[in-house]
C-alpha cells in the first residue's frame, strides 16, 4: 500500500512531501499535481520573483497580516516562522535578499530557483511525483484512502491509489485555478464561503484617470461600508502606500482594505464609499493654519500653485476642479468655505468604489472551516488520516509573502504529523 499521497504540488504539497523524507527518507510518498509542471503559481508569484516569505520578525505582527488564521496558524507559523524558512532555502541553495519594505526574495530574483529546490530533492528520493494527473475523486475506506486519477502521466494502467494517509494541498480559486474545495467537502467538510482577495479597486469617480500614476508613501483609508449599508461591521481602515490608475486605486494599502473588506457587494448598484487622508500626520488645524500661512506669505500666487506645496501638483488641480474654484483664483481671493472644503478634501479625499480588479497578489478569502482542522497536526477532525494544508483552508493574508509563509509553515506541519504505512 502506498503511504501517503499529497493532492497539489504547490507551496504546501511540495513542502509537505520534503518535510516526510527529510525525516523518513525511505517513505514512499506520491506527490499528484494536475499541472505538468510542479509550483505553477509558485512561479508566478511576486510578479515571477518569488517573494517567499517576510523579513518581519515580531510574531504578533506577522499574525496581524492575516484577516481569516490568525490564531488558527499560530502553531503552524511558531513553528516553521520566516526566519527558519529563509534559513531552509538558503541551506538548499537558494540565497535570499530583503527588501527594504521588509519582503523575501530569492537574489536571482527567480521563482523557478524555488521551485528547482523541490524538484532537485524529489529526484534523488522515494518521491513519486505525478504531473498531468488530476485527481477526480477520493473516498475514506477501511484501510485508508482511495484517489481518483484519471490515466495519470507515469502510473500507467491504474487509474485507482491506494494510501494510508491523504494530504489535500490543493490551494486556491486564483490565478487561473479552479480549486479543489470539492475533495475536502466529499470528505465531509464545510466549505465557508469564497471571495477573491488582494484586488485593486475600480472607482466612479472619472478623474481618477488624470492622477493615474501618482503615489503616495502613506496615506490613512477609511472604508465606510456600502452606501446603503454603512454599519461598523463593514468599516475597515488601514494605512499604508498607494497609488492612483486609469480605473482606480492600488498598492499594498489598497490590497490590504481589500483583504479586510473581501466580503463587502461592491458594484455600481451597491458602490461602497472611502475616503483617504492624503496628509495622516498633520491635523487638520494645522493643515489649516499652514494653509492660511501660505495664503499670508503668497497672496497673489494661483491658490492651486500654493495647494501644490501640499499635495502633488494633479491632485491639486483635480482638488479645485471638482470644488469649482477656477485655476486662475489667487490664494487671497478663496473663500473661506472654499478654504474649508480644500482641507476636508484633503483630509477626507471622497471615492465611490465600484468593483475590485486583481491585484499583483492573488487569493481566495474562504476555504475547508478551520473548526474542522487540528491546528497542532492539521489533521481533520472529521476524517482521520485526512490533513489539509495551504491556501484550500480559510486562511489568507495581505501581500509581502504572508501567503506563502501559511503555505510552507502548514505544510511542512502537516508533512511532520502524516502518517506513514
Ligand atoms: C499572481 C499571483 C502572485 C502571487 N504572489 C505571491 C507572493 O509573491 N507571495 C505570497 O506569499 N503569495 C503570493 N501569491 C499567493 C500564493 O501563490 C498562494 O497563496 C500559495 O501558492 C498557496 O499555496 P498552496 O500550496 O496552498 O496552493 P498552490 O501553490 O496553488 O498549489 C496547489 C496545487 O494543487 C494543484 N491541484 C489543484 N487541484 C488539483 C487536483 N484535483 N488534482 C491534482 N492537483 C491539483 C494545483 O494545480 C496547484 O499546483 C500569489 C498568487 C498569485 C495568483
Amino acid at each position: 500500500m502506498t503511504s501517503v499521497a499529497i493532492i497539489g504540488g504547490g507551496a504546501a504539497g511540495m513542502m509537505a512531501a520534503t518535510t516526510i523524507i527529510e525525516r523518513n527518507p525511505s517513505a514512499k510518498v506520491f506527490l499528484i499535481e494536475r499541472n505538468r509542471i510542479l509550483g505553477q503559481k509558485v512561479r508566478m508569484t511576486g510578479g515571477g520573483r518569488c517573494n517567499v516569505t517576510t523579513g518581519r520578525t515580531d510574531m504578533d505582527d506577522i499574525l496581524r497580516r492575516y484577516p481569516r488564521g490568525k490564531n488558527f496558524l499560530k502553531h503552524a507559523v511558531y513553528s516553521f516562522p520566516p526566519w527558519k524558512v529563509m534559513e531552509w532555502f538558503e541551506a538548499h541553495g537558494v540565497p535570499l535578499k530583503t527588501e527594504e519594505d521588509l519582503r523575501v526574495f530569492p537574489v536571482s530574483d527567480k521563482s523557478d530557483d524555488i521551485v528547482a529546490v523541490f524538484e532537485k530533492l524529489f529526484e534523488k528520493s522515494n518521491v513519486q511525483v505525478m504531473l498531468g494527473a488530476t485527481v477526480t475523486s477520493v473516498k475514506k475506506g477501511a484501510d485508508g484512502f482511495e484517489i481518483e486519477v484519471p490515466s495519470p502521466l507515469g502510473l500507467a494502467p491504474s487509474s485507482q491509489l491506494q494510501a494510508r494517509s491523504l494530504l489535500i494541498a490543493v490551494g486556491g480559486q486564483a490565478g487561473g485555478s479552479t480549486g479543489g474545495y470539492a475533495l475536502a467537502s466529499s470528505l465531509g467538510h464545510t466549505i465557508t464561503p469564497l471571495a477573491p482577495s488582494l484586488n485593486s479597486f475600480v472607482v466612479q469617480e472619472p478623474w481618477v484617470k488624470d492622477l493615474a500614476g501618482v503615489s503616495f508613501k502613506s496615506v490613512h483609508f477609511k472604508f465606510v461600508g456600502t452606501q446603503n449599508i454603512a454599519s461598523p461591521e463593514n468599516r475597515y481602515e488601514f494605512t499604508g502606500p498607494f497609488v492612483f490608475t486609469h480605473k482606480g486605486i492600488t498598492g499594498p494599502a489598497v490590497f490590504a482594505l481589500s483583504s479586510l473588506a473581501a466580503y463587502e457587494k461592491l458594484s455600481v448598484e451597491t458602490p461602497a464609499r472611502l475616503l483617504i487622508d492624503l496628509l495622516p500626520e498633520t491635523s487638520e488645524a494645522v493643515l489649516t493654519q499652514q494653509l492660511q500661512e501660505g495664503i499670508a506669505a503668497h497672496p497673489k500666487k494661483t491658490f492651486e500653485n500654493l495647494l501644490s506645496q501640499f499635495v502633488p501638483k494633479s491632485v491639486a488641480t483635480v482638488i479645485c476642479q471638482s470644488i469649482g474654484i477656477p485655476a486662475e483664483r489667487i490664494a487671497v481671493e478663496v473663500s473661506k468655505k472654499d478654504l474649508h472644503k480644500t482641507i476636508a478634501w484633503i483630509k477626507g479625499l471622497p471615492l465611490t468604489i465600484i468593483g475590485r480588479t486583481a491585484g499583483e497578489e492573488f487569493v481566495t478569502a474562504g476555504g475547508v472551516s478551520l473548526k474542522e482542522v487540528d491546528s497542532k497536526t492539521m489533521e481533520s477532525k472529521i476524517c482521520p488520516g485526512l490533513f489539509l494544508a495551504g491556501e484550500v483552508l480559510d486562511v489568507d493574508a495581505f501581500t509581502g509573502g504572508f501567503n506563502l509563509q501559511a503555505a510552507w509553515a502548514t505544510g511542512r506541519l502537516a508533512g511532520e504529523n502524516l502518517l506513514l504505512g
